[in-house]
């Protein structure tokens, strides 16, 4: 039976006033600078999320991205950016769109004040000023507890995951810390949502191997990162 014309109407006014969502999420993953596994790519074989990927900040950031995704997953750990790549990159974050920014991506453009900011972290490959190198260690086992309700948290319970520790970070006191750990080889703080006011951005500091990427757990945390982040005010 077809619909009446009434019906329609009803069917468009409803379609008008439903709240805008994304779907599915346009996701641009940047990498680069570092290696990783490809089970990486596996993070973002999930529901409601259409990934590209870049093999580089430069490829990433050549043009403006602000009407082509939703969310940049940073997974890169470049020194530097052009000026174009600066520009581009400042401007889908200033445009409100959504950022999360995984492990090495923590090291990323160590004389960059303004990633540091984004971010809400910095890990020092080697010392700057008073602050000394931060440290790693590889293979440790992360007992991860939830600091607070979150959308980014949600559907998540206590978890242990085998990956790599960061120490001596310079952490902002503005994070809303959302993930903590007691490994004591690793900074407390393991994911945070930054004070940056323009979009959302979401650090996860875990994320370094294949134990990390097929965890249930990480998992859910990175798709609630994308889909928390691509709805940035
Ligand atoms: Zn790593």
């Amino acid at each position: 039976m077809a619909l009446s014309i009434s019906m329609w109407v009803a069917v468009l006014a409803l379609s008008l006033s439903a709240p805008r969502t994304v779907t599915p999420i346009r996701v641009l993953v940047v990498t680069g600078g570092h290696t990783y596994p490809t089970a990486f790519y596996t993070v973002f074989e999930q529901p409601g999320i259409a990934w590209d990927h870049a093999v580089s900040s430069e490829e990433a950031y050549r043009s403006d991205l602000r009407g082509r995704y939703d969310v940049l997953v940073l997974y890169d750990m470049p020194k530097t950016l052009s000026e174009t790549g600066t520009q581009n990159l400042r401007a889908f974050a200033e445009a409100g769109k959504g950022l999360v920014v995984v492990h090495h991506a923590i090291v990323s453009y160590p004389d960059w004040d303004w990633y540091r900011d984004l971010v809400g972290g910095r890990y020092f490959e080697r010392s700057q000023g008073s602050q000394p190198a931060s440290t790693y260690r590889h293979d440790e086992q992360m007992r991860i507890a939830i600091a607070r309700a979150h959308p980014v948290t949600e559907g998540l319970a206590p978890f242990t995951v085998l990956d790599e520790t960061y120490k001596g970070m310079w952490l902002a006191p503005t994070n809303t810390v959302l993930l903590t750990t007691d490994n004591p080889t690793g900074d407390p703080p393991v994911a945070w949502v930054s004070a940056y006011r323009r979009s959302r951005v979401v650090t996860i500091q875990p994320g370094h191997g294949p134990e990390s990427h097929r965890d249930a757990s990480v998992r859910r945390l990175m798709l609630n990162a994308i889909t928390w982040t691509a709805a940035s005010p």
